[in-house]
């Protein structure tokens, strides 16, 4: 049954009409420090003190009071009495007059009197008195309280996505754990009576299920909780008790196979007999173009083909943003750049096209990569798609294409 929707619609076009239907996630939980990276942080994190907490040395060596350096060399050095050592994790309350100095070590906290420090080589490493061979201007080689952050700022804000660096900020302000959103939760679903799943036999006619596979991992990477990898046959029916028995429990239902034109292509059935309203079906583009997508009681469902390199593409191109919507963490943005090709690419078509491609320096390599929709193996080694325009006609080495990175 044909309707206006049938008309694909733009990539671009396709993303907002799905991101404008996600419910975000507001749901969080507490999780101690070393679990915390590659989640998306609940709330604004302020920094509760300065960081350093006190004016600190960069260098191992002589704290001094830059006056008293003045007009030293390495011909005329000027001597300092060296009046105590301070270590990193110690302090030296004390005061340090005109002529003398403190012995220094990398991080730890420079005498209040003191306003500069010279390095160890920059010196006799003298003991109980000190020949310095330079001259420092105040608050040279000095760290002071509060330059990387102070206390009040704002360092990481609501939705901020948790790497290495942002946990190690995190644990910096002695926080021992901290509020992060909930993970998306993601229900998959492979269709197709040819798929077995790995480990069994491969009898005549059947195909692995890969797909499922891929989504799996792609979507742990990606940040999201899996919290079913089902199989459904070509019977309706089937998948859509597959369906509703995980619906309730999901934020996204993600099914791959059965969304062509074909007499198998039960996933517009399932659409009706669970009346899921339809948001569009097919996107102006290869592969990918066979894409139904839909959202029932406010959960979107992506129908993506069985092809594998389609439903490769549908997931960076279209599954991730709508990850980055539910969380509201946008590392998950696809990177765009540009880059000259390596390679000839000599399929002209009048819509867009996709094409898996390795990039390095600039430079975009797509031999080896240019198997049909259905080949996996081409996809090996990836790391970009380039972004090839409607009736661009044949591509030569040389010629700049757009691309974005996975
Ligand atoms: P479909 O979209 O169901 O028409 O499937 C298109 C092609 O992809 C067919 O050759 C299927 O056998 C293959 N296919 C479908 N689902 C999967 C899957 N989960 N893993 C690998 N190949 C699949
Ligand atoms: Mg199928």
């Amino acid at each position: 049954m044909k309707n206006e929707f049938d008309t694909p619609v733009t990539l671009e076009y396709a993303t907002e009409l799905l991101q404008s239907r996600v419910r975000r996630i507001d749901d969080s939980e507490k999780l101690p420090l070393r679990e915390l990276s590659g989640r998306t942080l609940a709330g604004d994190v302020c920094a509760l003190h300065d960081q350093p907490p006190f004016p600190r040395s960069p260098l191992d060596g002589y704290a001094v009071r830059a006056a008293d350096t003045a007009g030293a060399c390495r011909n005329d050095p000027i001597t300092l009495r060296v009046i105590a050592e301070v270590d990193a994790g110690g302090t030296f309350e004390g005061a340090v007059g005109e002529g003398e100095a403190v012995r220094i070590m990398t991080g730890a906290p420079i005498p209040e009197d003191c306003d500069a420090v010279i390095g160890q080589e920059d010196t006799d490493y003298g003991e109980s008195t000190v020949n310095v061979y330079i001259s420092v201007a105040p608050y040279e080689n000095y760290c002071r309280q509060g330059e990387d952050y102070r206390r009040g700022d704002i360092l990481l804000p609501d939705r901020t996505h948790i790497g290495p660096v942002e946990t190690g900020i995190i644990g910096s302000l002695g926080i021992a754990e901290a509020d992060v959103y909930r993970k998306p939760r993601v229900l998959l679903m492979s269709t197709g009576d040819e798929l077995v799943m790995p480990g069994s036999e491969l009898t005549p006619g059947k195909i692995y299920d890969s797909n499922l596979f891929t989504f799996e991992a792609m979507l742990r990477d990606w940040g999201a909780e899996v919290v079913a990898a089902t199989h459904s046959s070509d019977d309706p029916e089937d998948a859509v008790e597959k369906i509703t028995r995980y619906a309730e429990s999901v934020d996204l239902i993600i099914t791959t196979g059965g969304v062509s034109v074909g007499k198998k292509d039960i996933m517009h059935d399932v659409f009706r007999i669970m009346d899921v309203e339809r948001i569009f079906w097919k996107i102006a583009m290869k592969p990918g173009m066979a894409m139904l997508s839909g959202i029932r009681e406010g959960k979107l469902y992506l129908a993506l083909s069985g092809n594998p390199y389609a439903a490769f593409a549908d997931m960076h191109l279209v599954v991730r943003q709508v990850i980055c919507e539910l969380t509201g963490d946008d590392h998950l943005q696809m990177i765009r750049g540009t880059a000259v090709l390596a390679d000839s690419y000599k399929k002209s078509s009048p819509a867009r096209r996709f094409v898996r491609a390795y990039v390095q320096d600039g430079v975009a390599h797509i031999e080896g990569h240019t198997g049909g929709n259905g080949d996996i193996a081409s996809g090996i080694g990836i790391n970009a798609l380039l972004d090839i325009p409607g009736d661009s006609g044949e591509l030569r080495p040389g010629d700049k294409v757009s691309i974005l990175y996975l």
